[in-house]
């Protein structure tokens, strides 16, 4: 834990956050934004891949995941109170943070030119899922170049600077905010990704007793932010590195 710790920032005025999947930044800072939405923040969300190979089922068709996964997140956002969504539909598990796709997110903070930017961490140790750490460092990437204005000039949009990042799955978190209140909403946006109740959640939809798993990942998510918060003396937080000298 790093020595200095920040609890809760001025509620941004915009925000963008940037996920690899549907469903990574409910997961990351779900009671967060909601918290920000509903205090006036303008939030708007931006999901990187088109999420094809969210699934265990061999047979399932692609495409139609693909469509599923799309009105989940739009489902999931309204809960949160996000604006709007956008999808950049690069294909799921194949990301990269080449130039190209860099210069399409650094267009996305140029153009909604939001206060405050949230993403993952791409230096979290361990890290399996490569589009996680891809999707990192497109986030940081983007970020140096958006505010510099030779950096895709052909975009011909003016630079900006965001005033603060927040990076979640953090490797070293040093920011918390506090999700009381808000983790009911968590958990509703989180639910909403239907399909991803078998891979991610431990929810068989099937079995007799669905009602009781979707209660028992409900308590994991109130678990996980109390463990969260728990190192900056907090009942429920979410953890964040936070970098505010962009
Ligand atoms: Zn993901």
């Amino acid at each position: 834990m790093a020595a200095e710790v920040s609890i809760d920032l001025p509620v941004p005025a915009s925000v963008l956050a940037i996920g690899a999947h549907a469903d990574d930044v409910e997961f990351g800072g779900g009671a967060t934004l909601a918290k920000w939405a509903e205090r006036g923040a303008d939030v708007h969300l931006l999901v990187l891949t088109d999420g094809s190979k969210g699934t265990w089922e061999a047979g399932a068709s692609p495409p139609e995941l693909v469509v599923e996964r799309r009105r989940e997140q739009e489902k999931a956002a309204a809960v949160l109170g996000i604006r709007d969504v956008s999808f950049l539909d690069l294909v799921d598990g194949e990301l990269t943070s080449g130039r190209a796709e860099q210069g399409l997110v650094c267009a996305a903070i140029r153009s909604l030119r939001p206060e405050l930017v949230m993403g993952h961490d791409p230096w979290q140790r361990y890290r399996l899922h490569p589009d996680h750490r891809h999707a990192g460092f497109l986030v940081t990437d983007a970020i140096v170049a958006a505010r510099d204005p030779h950096f895709f000039p052909e975009q011909a949009m003016a630079p900006h600077r965001p005033a603060r990042l927040l990076l979640f799955e953090a490797d070293t978190p040093d920011h918390f905010e506090r999700a009381e209140g808000f983790l009911d909403t968590k958990v509703e946006a989180l639910l909403c990704h239907r399909s991803q109740w078998e891979t991610t959640m431990d929810i068989d939809a099937d079995a007799p007793d669905t009602d009781a798993q979707r209660d028992a990942f409900a308590r994991r998510v109130i678990d996980e932010a109390a463990t969260a918060g728990a190192p900056a003396g907090l009942t429920h937080a979410e953890a964040f590195k936070l970098i505010d000298d962009l």
